[in-house]
């Protein structure tokens, strides 16, 4: 088989322990040949529309759109089976592990959604599964654990440092270390060493094959202009993708937190440097010694202090233009999407549709906009409550 490519310009890697090496080797064979499998194709399409629900809408949001002055569209992640664009990478992983004979998955998970994707996909498909959380994330998405808990996975509590996304994730990594044949681990974003960030970005582009379809299909042209929330960079690249070789606008929107200085934010690209951690070299939140910062954001799912490697490299070629939003602007676009349009987005997405009140005034007067609607809110209500009335003082 053709090797599959480890690095995005210099960006990627596998900077990992010895004992990783080859059970990552395995996992790039399995999937090269996985993703060239016709069958493994078709089991995954008749999982993606009968159980997650897609294709997921294009919906042209109209009293959005006269709010802005212009026209904008969302592509309804938020409407996947389990509330977000996670369970389209969950899916293909373990069909992947299942053909790789794995019977114990793990994960880990900062928001929930991811943990709650991948043990719904446990469920389905019969296996034993356990996901690692940071203390705090527990406490702040506790519906998500006990959504995890019901549907028979068991959760492992990392009180470790910050106690958030990255303890998680470290933690996970140590748990296949000491067990890399009989586990597969399903990272929830297109980060960690090759091959993870091409699979997920894999799994994940079906978001932005569909939104080329769609948008043709609704207005017969390609978008000016895709703007999606960065976390890890999931739905992003899933989104962005399919676009690469079109004139497209990308924008990828970071969590600017409280601002000010880095560790106020998780912005990893617009605060950060590039470096090395959990198996990649791309941007990360660091101070001067190299030590990973402690971050910050409103939205759990966004508080990881770095970024997949392919943004790093859409970041320095200028493919993409990477920002970042407040908490606070976060929140008012959370209350105004549910007021003018009856859709709760997941406080993630929110940081997508809050930079458009600085794009819209930039773009000509007949620009398209589709901003990837990555998740629902209902797991933040409780934050939106406590949050809000503290931040509009
Ligand atoms: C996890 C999550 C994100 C951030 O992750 P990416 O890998 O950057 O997509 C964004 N939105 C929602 C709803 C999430 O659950």
């Amino acid at each position: 088989m053709k090797k599959l490519k480890s690095y995005y310009g210099s960006f990627g890697g596998q900077f990992v322990p010895e004992t990783l090496y080859k059970p990552l080797k395995e996992l790039e064979r399995a999937f090269g040949d996985a993703a060239k499998s016709a069958a493994f194709k078709k089991d995954l399409s008749r999982l993606l529309a009968d159980y997650a629900g897609r294709p997921t809408p294009l919906y042209y949001a109209e009293r959005l759109s006269s709010f802005h002055g212009r026209r904008i569209y969302l592509k309804r992640e938020d409407l996947n089976h389990t509330g977000s664009h996670k369970i389209n990478n969950a899916l293909g992983q373990i069909l992947l592990a299942r053909r790789m004979g794995k019977k114990r998955i793990i994960a880990e998970t900062g928001a929930g959604q991811h943990g709650v994707a991948v043990a719904t996909a446990a469920a389905l498909f019969g296996m034993k599964c356990v996901v690692y959380m940071g203390t705090v994330d527990m406490e702040r998405q506790a519906v998500n654990v006990a959504r995890m808990k019901l549907l028979g996975t068991e959760v492992v509590p990392v009180v470790n440092g910050d106690a958030t996304l990255k303890e998680a994730v470290s933690e996970a990594i140590r748990d296949w270390i000491s067990d890399p044949s009989g586990t597969y681990y399903i990272i929830g974003s297109c980060v960690g060493p090759h091959p993870y960030p091409l699979m997920v970005r894999f799994f994940q582009s079906v978001i932005g094959d569909e939104t080329k379809r769609q948008i043709r299909q609704k207005e017969n042209r390609l978008p000016d202009y895709l703007v999606a929330c960065v976390g890890g960079g999931s739905n992003s690249i899933g989104f962005f993708h399919p676009f690469y070789k079109s004139s497209v606008k990308f924008i990828g929107v970071e969590a600017g937190g409280m601002g000010g200085s880095p560790e106020n934010t998780a912005a990893s690209i617009c605060y950060g440097s590039p470096g090395v951690l959990h198996g990649a070299y791309s941007y990360l939140l660091q101070s001067r010694e190299g030590q990973i910062l402690e971050t910050h954001s409103v939205a759990a799912g966004l508080d990881y202090p770095s970024v997949g490697p392919e943004h790093s490299f859409y970041h320095q070629s200028g493919r993409a233009e990477y920002v970042s939003v407040s908490d606070r602007d976060a929140l008012k676009a959370f209350e105004r999407l549910s007021t003018l349009e009856g859709i709760i987005p997941a406080l993630e997405s929110s940081h997508a549709l809050a930079y458009l009140s600085r794009l819209a005034p930039k773009t000509k007067k007949n620009a398209l906009i589709c901003v990837c609607l990555s998740g629902r809110g209902d797991k933040d209500m409780a934050i939106e409550g406590s949050l809000a009335r503290g931040l509009k003082k």
